[in-house]
């Protein structure tokens, strides 16, 4: 018999016989190892423990249990139970692509009968835990791939991907009388299978493609170990309380919803009250600071964008132009500056006028690719605290620390404290994709970098995550979900008052060219509010709540005008107050204002209307306290007046 090398991650070379499985491989080492191994890796891919290896190799023998690829085998042997254990529950079910990764398994599925639901779960889950218990293993063949096209021929989407295999043998997996491929390596034992979760459903489109149909996705995960499946649950427990889309719903603060346009959100009554306060606050903040707030038009002559370097630089990220009919060109506009530009050149400027700060909620529209689109976080319409500032070259250095000072100081209003400094640089082996100037691009970097230096803060650099036209200052924040995001930036610019040709006039009576710092202070409404409900999970501080009082009436008959009285009196003062009149029980009420997580809960019954007091319970707190009406209402206006406001 011919022989195999094989060479050990520690670089010793044995000869194995032709043939030799990583089983075999992993005995010869020790007789624990080969019970214990659950796959091997020849020459860095993932191979099952019972295939023959026929070529000398790198070759490693996976038998942890925290491990990435022994995580792997394991969820994919969860994957393949649930196919057999979901085929068993649903006779007409067919499967699409399915992955397993270090997060956990999906598997995309489709009956045209009725997807499956996440209410099925449980079941499909028990049908799983009573096919481990009779299997004790997965049987595996090799076969022909001529053979698997036959077996397959009735399933459109197996022989689509049967179709995308190139190797001509191929391994199948049988288990309970159900057969799949497409796995790099299953468990030698079901025994190993004990600790998995089913976790939930969502659409997917066959193969990724809006054009195609969509197939139902099931979530799962598997650990070796309880504890790591318990703790697991744990953090996606609390990943799910903390996620803007799960509050925004439970608290109806908005929605989006593909049928109507992807990535373009509805602000329902709640969260277009936190967007008006946001965007009343941060006006008067920047009118305070020297800011000029202008409203701009969200369509633009195209040749802007061309004059702008838009239309080179960011086109991929542009709404397609729309064509007038007469000749001309109308855009949506992506960013806001070039209208900014139009107020700035709408008169002639002079030196003693810099620094011109102008401002704006600005809309604006972006082809965010569909994939990315994440809730409010990332979307296809937005409005951006946009601020534009006009400065000499001499004024950039203090122009820039006041801007910081200015962000520093709304965030502490919002308290915001959980956040990083990203320098933020054009890649230099893709100078393509930006404004074409060496020495610009160098002096612009390194005059941001020294402000920072100067102000003695901590940053980190990033290369290829600059403006087309500039270097950034970028505030780093995270998700709940753990992605990193940029809330605010700021931005330096030497290109567009170049192209659109700025001037002011100096003192030397000379034309001379302004430089542009860019800046989002609060980024786009959406975004930061998408980052302050997963901040305050949804408990907004009174000053931002939707509903700032919450008044329940003991009996609507007898206390019903009482708490119109009330109500009145809140109103007076601009507190945003209701009266819950519903048919329910106080419990039930009282319960669901904690759910809708309202600062305020007063309760009104006899007692309270015979002292002309109400009974009031704080967002959080288990007890009630009686107040008398005037206290009551001047707290709550002192508690929305004293937020952290600097
Ligand atoms: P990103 O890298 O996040 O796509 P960007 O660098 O293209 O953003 P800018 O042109 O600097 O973004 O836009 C200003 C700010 O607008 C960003 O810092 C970010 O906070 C916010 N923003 C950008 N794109 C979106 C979007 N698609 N949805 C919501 N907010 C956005
Ligand atoms: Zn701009």
């Amino acid at each position: 018999m011919s022989k195999i090398k094989l060479t050990f991650p520690d670089d010793s070379v044995r000869e194995f016989d032709e043939g030799t499985t990583v089983q075999d491989v992993a005995k010869s080492i020790s007789t624990s190892l080969g019970k214990k191994a659950v796959a091997g890796k020849l020459n860095d891919t993932l191979i099952d423990v019972e295939r023959p290896i026929s070529q000398d190799g790198k070759i490693e023998i996976i038998a942890g249990e925290d491990d990435e690829d022994s995580l792997k085998v394991l969820r994919n042997t969860a994957s393949l139970v649930f196919g057999a254990a979901a085929s068993e529950f649903k006779k007409n079910l067919h499967f699409g692509e399915k992955e397993s990764n270090d997060d956990g398994f999906f598997v995309d599925t489709d009956d045209k009968d009725g997807q499956i639901s996440v209410d099925e779960l449980e079941e499909i889950s028990a049908i799983m835990h009573k096919i481990i218990k009779n299997n004790d293993k997965v049987e595996r063949v090799m076969m022909d791939k001529s053979e698997l096209v036959e077996m397959f021929k009735d399933d459109p989407y197996k022989s689509s991907l049967i179709d995308a295999i190139e190797s001509v043998q191929i391994p199948v997996y049988k288990l309970d009388g159900f057969v799949d491929f497409g796995y790099d390596a299953i468990l030698p034992s079901m025994k190993n299978l004990k600790h998995f979760n089913l976790l939930s459903v969502a659409g997917a489109y066959w193969q990724g493609k809006s054009s195609n149909p969509m197939l139902q996705r099931i979530y799962g995960t598997a650990f070796y170990k309880e504890a790591d499946l318990e703790a697991d649950a744990k953090r996606r427990a609390e990943i799910k309380e903390r996620d803007h889309r799960t509050i925004g719903r439970d608290l109806d603060l908005f929605f989006v919803d593909p049928e109507v346009g992807a990535g373009l959100p509805y602000w329902m009554p709640n969260g277009a009250t936190i967007r008006r306060v946001i965007e009343r606050y941060i006006i008067d903040k920047e009118v305070a600071w020297g800011y000029q707030h202008v409203y701009t038009p969200i369509l633009m002559n195209l040749n802007a964008y061309k004059t702008s370097g838009h239309w080179e630089h960011y086109r991929e990220d542009m709404f397609p132009p729309m064509d007038m009919g007469d000749g001309e060109m109308l855009e949506l506009r992506p960013m806001n500056c070039p209208s900014h530009i139009q107020i700035y050149n709408h008169h002639k400027r002079s030196y003693r006028e810099l620094p011109v700060r102008i401002a704006e909620l600005g809309m604006m529209h972006r082809y965010e690719k569909s994939g990315a689109l994440t809730g409010l976080q990332r979307v296809r319409e937005m409005t951006l605290n946009d601020g534009h500032t006009f400065v000499a070259l001499d004024q950039i250095q203090a122009e820039f620390k006041r801007t910081l000072q200015l962000m520093v100081e709304v965030y502490k209003d919002f308290d915001i404290t959980d956040y990083s400094f990203r320098l933020s640089y054009r890649d230099p082996a893709n100078t393509e994709k930006y404004f074409d100037d060496d020495e610009m691009w160098n002096k612009s970097q390194s005059m941001l970098k020294g402000a920072m230096d100067e102000l003695g803060l901590k940053y980190y650099e990033a290369e290829g995550e600059a403006a087309f036209y500039g270097p950034k200052l970028d505030v780093q924040t995270k998700t709940a979900l753990g992605n990193d995001e940029t809330l605010s930036t700021i931005q330096l610019d030497f290109m567009q008052p170049e192209k659109f040709q700025l001037t002011y006039t100096g003192s030397d009576g000379e034309e001379h060219r302004p430089v542009m710092i860019h800046r989002g202070i609060v980024s786009t409404m959406e975004r930061f509010i998408a980052y302050l409900i997963e901040m305050y999970k949804g408990a907004f501080p009174t000053w931002l709540a939707p509903t700032q009082v919450r008044i329940i009436p003991v009996n609507q008959k007898i206390h019903g005008s009482y708490a119109e009285n009330l109500l009145k009196e809140l109103r007076a003062k601009n507190i945003r107050a209701e009266i819950d009149t519903r048919d329910e029980k106080m419990g039930y009420k009282i319960r669901d204002a904690q759910t809708m997580k309202v600062p305020y809960t007063a309760v009104v019954g006899d007692q309270e209307m015979a002292d002309a007091t109400v009974s009031v319970r704080k967002y959080g707190e288990d007890n009630s306290e009686s107040e008398n009406l005037p206290m009551f209402v001047g707290s709550v206006v002192s508690d929305i007046n004293n937020f952290s406001r600097s």
